[in-house]
Order: structure tokens, then sequence, then C-alpha cells
């Protein structure tokens, strides 16, 4: 037997590391399933950690608000705040303890302080680098000797190296920043909290975390990082830099003011789970191939960080769009009926003719008109669907067909059709067709077709007569003619 040599390559550690402010940005929700896709594919741990640090972005109600949205996408975390987890606890404020060893570790290397300036004394020294035109730098102001700290002051790091970083990402390449980016950041602050910038790295020694994926945004504070990294004299992590998400004219980056979107309006409006992330996953990462339909176990099979892409990828509504309408069609007839149902006024609903297994009939016929839910509701807003839910009022002025002269010739036409139908199979549209195709050859299409969906529908735009008849079924069909022919006074 030979031993297993891999030991030596790490498992796969990522995490999803959002703040709990309110709003689960579509790109956000893009950096988790990154995240999770490549911690999958390597079979390694994906962990769901709340940066919950700076209180006063807070919002309530947030962390529910991020479990729904990843759960919905279908999303799923081996560590994280509702689970149980070897960590402690993967709250950010509910590892106060952590962050503060950290920090007195650095302070017994010489290589963090307490800042002994008041809050006014810094806006000073800002407002005179400003008015120098050079950058401020608190390093310029560092204290000769450190004060000891008592904790209520902001304890800052000592950067250790005053120099020009130069660093791997995985996706950019080697990457570098001139020494004006290095500073003495703060890492705790005056209440206690630590800052993002010093509590994330503790956070990724501590769960082991393999790889960093994050947006473009954080690439400037990189320095300021890896002085971190440095002091505490640890390993760098790979940094896995996404691209942004862009309008779709590509001119910047996709924000709430060009329509950006919490991930759970998406499924207000009726986009799919399945679309979502399919949709997300192919912006800004590109597998190389033609296809643009994969399910999530495709997703997590073809996942490469090589094939993610620098630049910024487009947030193409158009695709977003026939992407859920692909979904839509591949999903169970089930799945359908209840997509529709929920889209339905309560006016349709009620109505005597609403059955489970007239919305059944009804369904494709929805499906293949529409993309998305809210299209759904306007088309049953402008009484679309109501040939399916009531009994229309014959028009009668509709019904005759425009090569008649005889005002009336549909009267015999559609008497014949009640006859043709009467024994007739109503299983599909193509039986219905079948059983009235041969006389509709016969007396021509629309000297039948015509009267026939006026009669059905009570509307000159409506689908097929074929389909219609199907929908709402032999008995309705049969009625309908009968009230057209003026044989029920209607
Ligand atoms: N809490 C940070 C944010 O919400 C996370 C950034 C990171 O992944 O390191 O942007």
């Amino acid at each position: 037997m030979t031993e297993n040599t891999d030991t030596h390559i790490k498992k796969v550690v990522t995490r999803f590391a959002p703040s709990p402010t309110g709003f689960m940005h579509i790109g956000s929700i893009r950096t988790a399933l990154f995240a999770y896709l490549f911690a999958r594919k390597n079979n390694g741990t994906f962990i769901l950690r709340i940066e919950d640090t700076d209180k006063e972005r807070e919002v309530t109600g947030s962390i529910e608000h991020i479990i729904k949205s990843l759960s919905w996408i279908g999303i799923e975390w081996d560590y994280g705040p509702d689970k149980e987890n070897p960590f402690g606890s993967c709250i950010q404020s509910e590892r106060l303890d952590s962050y503060k060893a950290h920090a007195l570790k650095l302070i017994e290397k010489g290589l963090a302080y307490p800042d002994p300036y008041t809050k006014e004394e810094v806006d000073m020294f800002r407002a005179q680098a400003e008015s120098e035109k050079k950058p401020f730098l608190f390093r310029d102001h560092r204290p000769e000797a450190f004060e000891v700290w008592d904790e209520t002051k902001p304890l800052r790091l000592k950067a250790p190296f005053i120099k020009r970083y130069t660093w791997q990402d995985a996706v950019r390449g080697e990457l570098t920043a001139g020494e004006e980016a290095v500073d003495d950041i703060i890492i705790i602050k005056a209440d206690g909290y630590p800052t993002y910038n010093f509590a994330h790295i503790i956070d990724d020694l501590n769960m082991k975390v393999t790889h960093i994926m994050r947006g473009d945004e954080f690439i400037s504070s990189m320095p300021k990082f890896l002085s971190i990294y440095d002091s505490l004299e640890i390993p760098y992590p790979v940094f896995v830099t996404l691209p942004p998400i862009l309008r779709d004219d590509r001119t910047k980056k996709l924000g709430k003011r060009d329509g950006a979107k919490d991930i759970l309006d998406y499924k207000s409006e009726g986009f799919l789970p399945e679309t979502m992330m399919n949709f997300l996953a192919l912006i800004g990462w590109n597998p190389g191939t033609e296809q643009e339909l994969f399910s999530k176990e495709e997703l997590i099979e073809a996942f490469d960080i090589t094939k993610i892409q620098r630049s910024g990828g487009a947030f193409n509504e158009e695709k977003l769009l026939w992407m859920n309408k692909e979904y839509l069609q591949k999903t169970s007839l089930d799945t359908q009926c209840v997509y529709l149902q929920e889209a339905l006024p309560e006016s349709l609903l009620a109505s005597p003719l609403y059955s489970e297994a007239m919305l059944k009939r009804l369904v494709p016929t929805v499906i293949e008109r529409i993309h998305v839910q809210t299209e759904i509701k306007e088309m049953a807003q402008a009484g679309e669907y109501d040939f399916a839910f009531f009994v229309p009022t014959t028009p009668f002025a509709l019904l005759p067909w425009k090569n008649d002269t005889d005002q009336k010739a549909y009267i015999p036409r559609l008497e014949k059709a009640q006859e043709l139908l009467l024994n007739a199979d109503f299983s599909s549209p193509e039986a219905i067709k079948s059983a009235l195709w041969e006389y509709t050859e016969e007396i021509g299409r629309g000297e039948l077709l015509w009267p026939l969906r006026v009669a059905l529908t009570g509307k000159e735009k409506s689908p097929d007569p074929f389909i219609s008849a199907y929908i709402i079924g032999k008995e309705q069909t049969l009625l309908r003619l009968k009230n057209a022919c003026g044989t029920i006074e209607p």
C-alpha cells in the first residue's frame, strides 16, 4: 500500500463574509456563489461569516435576510451563524476575544499602539495634508513612545514595512502598490470592535481560509491587509479578485441607481432560483464553451478559477429573461401551476370555473408567452385569461368572418362544430383539432376558426381556438358555441 502523499495539499476553505446592512446586492450573491462553487468543486469547506463590527451600519433582520437569500438561490454553507461550527461563532461581534488576543500580541511585539490624538487633532492633520496637497498618512504622526493601551482609544497597527508591496492575485496576476498605500491603520476602534481590515484577517486565519474571493474595491486596501499579515507573521491566502458587474452598456458598475436590486426582489418578480444561479455564475466567469444553461451540479463541475475574467461582466437583462423562460419551460407541470396560481388575482381564483385541472391545461399557453411572473400579472390585469375563468358575453358583432356576405353564415358552421365536438376527444388541443380539421378544410379556415375563436373567448385576439377549447373543456366549449348561435339567449 502506498501512502497518500497529497496531505500537503491544503483543503480548500472559502467564505462569504457579508456585513449585515440589510441589502443583498446581486454582486454580493455572485461573490458568494463563486466562493461556494470553488469550495464544492474541490470538496472543500464553505463558511458563511457575518461581519458586524460596524454597529452604525447594521440593520436589524439582516442576518435572516442573508440566510434567506442564499438559501433561496441554493447556496448551502458548512458553517455559519445558524449552524454548529468549530470556531465558536461565525458572527464577528461574538468573536471579540479573538481579535483582542491578536491585538495584544501585536502590542507585545511593539507593532501596535494606542492612537494618542483626539479626533479633532487627527482631523487637523488631515486638513493640513490636504492643504499641502499631500496624501494624509497617519504614520507621519506616529508618536515616538507608545502609551499603554487602556482600550478606550483606537489601537493602530505600526506598519511593519513602509515599502512598495507586490502580491499575486489568482485572477489579476501580479499587482503592486507604492508605499503611500501603507499606513498605521486602526485595528481596534474606541468602541472595542475591531475594524474590518483587522477582523477579517484574524477570522480567515482561525477559520483556515485558503482562498479569499471578493470584489475589486478591496484591491486598493491590499497593502494595508498585507501589513497585518506580515506583522502577525502569517502566510497570505490566495487572493481572488472577482470582476465587477457592469451595467448592460458597460459604462460603469451596476449600482442601485442603475436598477441593481436585492436578490429577493428578483424572487418577487418571479425569477427562478435556478435562473439566478446560472445567470450570475456567467457574469465574469466563462466556462469556455458555448453552453449557457448549467445546473448547479454542472456549475460545480465546470467551475475553474482560471476562467474568471479580469474585466467586468455586463448584467444583460434580456439574457436574464431568456434564461428564466428556459427554466420555466423545463420545470415540472406542478411547479408551473403553482407559479401561475401565485400570479393570478383573487378575482380569477374565486371563479367557479377555476380548478386545478383547468390550471394545468392553461399553464403551457401562459408560460409560452411570458418570461417572468410579473408578465402574468400584467396579462391577467389586461383580461387575457378571462376566457378560462368566465363565460364571456358573446360579442355578436365580432362573429361574422370578414369574407362572408351573409352575416349569419357562422351559425350553421358553429352548429356543425358542436355536432363534431359532442363526442370528440378533448384530451389535447391536437385531438380537438383533428375532430374539426376535415370540416375546416372543407369550408375554409377563417370561415370556421374565426367565429369559433370569438365564440369561445369573446375576444378578437386570443389563443388558437383548439387551445382555447382544450383549456375551457368540452362542457364550456359546447355551451359557448350554443350561446354564439343564439340557441340560448346570452
Ligand atoms: N464584509 C466585507 C463586505 O461585506 C467582506 C469583504 C471580504 O470578503 O473580505 O464587503
